[in-house]
């Protein structure tokens, strides 16, 4: 059987534009499934929220924490994900990358940036910013950041960052 080809960062983002349900949130288990990719939960307790790992027979899966919050949980989904398609040597020569919370390297950066990107597509949240009719330049102010988080599935931390990175005006102010 021949492999498949080698999917880029370009691919991913695309298919999770189609994958984002009415425009809004990305079913990211789906999205892994359309790689070849199987997620599961997996009980690995305090401390680390998921893991991507490449099996002996070519099978790439994600894991991820049986204890975290559907929002956590999508976006080590994505996360992951990343992994998968921007560290693909990593993941096939240490067969496993894992996600802890204090780990702030380069490819974990990496990763949790692309998660961002797939988890609010930048055509899914200029389209929810219009329909709230507000423009471009628009405040986002506490009350949307949480329509959005909420739209989404993520937390309002990752809608912040990913919104401020698409240069949406969010104030800097606290969510508490
Ligand atoms: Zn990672």
């Amino acid at each position: 059987m021949d492999k498949a080809p080698a999917l880029t960062k370009e691919d991913l983002i695309k298919l999770a534009e189609e994958h984002a349900q009415d425009g809004n949130s990305v079913d990211v288990v789906k999205l892994a499934n359309r790689f070849g990719i199987k997620v599961y939960e997996y009980p690995f307790g305090e401390g680390v929220s998921g893991a991507v790992r490449k099996k002996e027979n070519g099978e790439v899966s994600i894991y991820i924490s049986d204890q975290d919050s559907v929002a956590r949980q999508r976006f080590s989904i994505a996360h992951e994900l990343a992994h998968a398609v921007l560290h693909k040597d990593l993941v096939d020569s240490h067969k496993v990358i894992k996600r802890s919370k204090n780990d702030f390297s380069n490819i974990e950066i990496e990763a949790n940036k692309l998660a961002e990107e797939i988890l609010m597509p930048e055509k899914a949240i200029s389209r929810f910013i219009k329909e709230e009719n507000l423009d471009k330049n628009a405040e986002i102010n506490s009350s949307i950041i949480q329509k959005i988080a909420e739209a989404f599935k993520v937390s309002t931390m990752v809608a912040i960052i990913r919104l401020r990175n698409l240069n949406y005006n969010v104030p800097y102010i606290s969510y508490a």
